[in-house]
């Protein structure tokens, strides 16, 4: 069989991708998706007690980018949520990231936020030369906080601590010294109002669109032809891990729906950076907003080295095995990789899209 185009995966960049290239090129599309749901690690659903929950860990949608934003408001309301976080240390629950209030409510003080920058100033260490990630938060806020949050949390993250990781790691968390104890600052913020799986299924409903769910691609490659490939899954498989593979983390979920209780957190995302195995729990109702008033799921996290690729492991041995795919791809011909997994890159979902939307189709 020949198809025009096809798209492999059917996560952000895949629809995105379909969407566009039926709509605007008016061209027949072919989604091959392995898994047997769409919406890719943005997957939503209903657990068996009625609460909406994330498979892949929770998603809350932020962006700066009003094109992408508006782009995605055709297919879903929002729940215009913002996401806030604790931390759980020394037996208090304070805001993540570090702001003026972490630091008052940590050392019990009563400074105002540029007192509090003054704080932070003295506090931090001379780095001469920021080599890792340990110089980073060294560098902006001293050694306590690096010991109270940022040391065991990203050694329960990553199997490494900071001082073993790119600086680059660590600086997506801001240490701010105002008063704003959001965990994003975007402008546009939120979730789809009825889920995830809901918008991709609008985002996906076009009469040039064809998805397959539950069909690995290279199970079907030889049975097709095609003018255009676009590729989203991990690189290294689609070239036979011919340089080796690359490496990523994983995330197992434990999952606990509480009866009788409305929430049993009080943000959505409370971290534990010293205690337990787990990183962090989240109290999936807190940023859904629905309503169920007796129960409540919350998921802990547990980092680990097997299962579904969630994060590329950020080490320089691993971040130039994905420079020699990235060459390999740009030599493919008739096809484009795009995407977390194929261009082995930590994007955010808004970020996805909007790679999506400014290419030339
Ligand atoms: C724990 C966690 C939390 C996150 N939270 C946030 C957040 O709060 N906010 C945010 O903006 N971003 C968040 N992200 C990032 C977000 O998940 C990504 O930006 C997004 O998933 C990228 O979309 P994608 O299309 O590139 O990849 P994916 O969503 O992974 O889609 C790729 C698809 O390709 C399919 N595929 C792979 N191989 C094959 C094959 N051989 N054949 C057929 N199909 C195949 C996969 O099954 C998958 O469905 C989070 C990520 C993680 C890991």
């Amino acid at each position: 069989m020949h198809v025009k185009n096809i798209v492999v995966g059917a996560g952000y960049a895949g629809a995105t991708l379909a969407r566009r290239i039926a709509e605007e090129k008016g061209e027949p599309v072919l989604v091959v998706e392995r898994h047997d749901h769409i919406a890719g690690h943005a997957y939503d659903h209903y657990n068996e007690h009625g609460i909406l929950v994330h498979k892949y860990g929770p998603h809350i949608f932020h962006t700066t980018d009003k094109a992408v934003w508006d782009f995605l408001s055709r297919f879903t309301e929002w729940h215009l949520y913002q996401h806030r976080v604790l931390s759980y240390v020394d037996g208090m629950l304070v805001p993540m990231p570090i702001s003026a209030e972490t630091v008052n409510m940590l050392y019990n003080l009563g400074l105002s936020a540029p007192q509090v920058e003054a704080w932070l100033a003295e506090h931090a260490e001379k780095v001469p030369e920021i080599r890792n990630s340990e110089d980073v938060v060294l560098s902006k806020a001293g050694r306590d906080i690096y010991e109270k949050f940022f040391k065991n949390y990203t050694f329960k993250q990553w199997d490494k601590y900071p001082a073993e990781l790119s600086p680059d790691v660590i600086k997506r968390i801001p240490v701010r010294a105002n008063r704003d104890t959001r965990y994003f600052t975007d402008r546009y913020q939120g979730l789809p109002r009825r889920g995830y799986t809901e918008m991709f299924r609008g985002l996906l409903a076009h009469p040039l669109i064809s998805v397959m769910l539950q069909t690995d691609w290279f199970a079907v490659k030889k049975e097709l032809t095609w003018d255009r490939l676009y590729f989203t899954g991990p690189v290294d498989r689609y070239f036979e891990y011919s340089e080796g593979p690359i490496l990523y983390r994983s995330v197992r979920f434990e999952y606990e729906t509480v009866f009788g209780k409305e929430f049993v957190q009080e943000a959505g995302t409370v971290n534990y950076p010293n205690d337990y195995d787990f990183t962090r729990v989240t109290e999936y109702k807190r940023l859904t907003g629905q309503t169920a008033l007796d129960r409540t799921t919350v998921a802990r996290e547990y980092s680990s080295a097997e299962g579904e690729p969630f994060y590329i492991v950020p080490d320089e041995a691993n971040l130039a095995l994905a420079k020699k795919y990235a060459a390999l791809a740009a030599a493919e011909p008739n096809t484009r990789f795009l995407g977390r997994l194929a261009e082995s890159r930590y994007y955010n979902m808004d970020q996805v899209v909007a790679r999506v939307l400014g290419l030339a189709l």
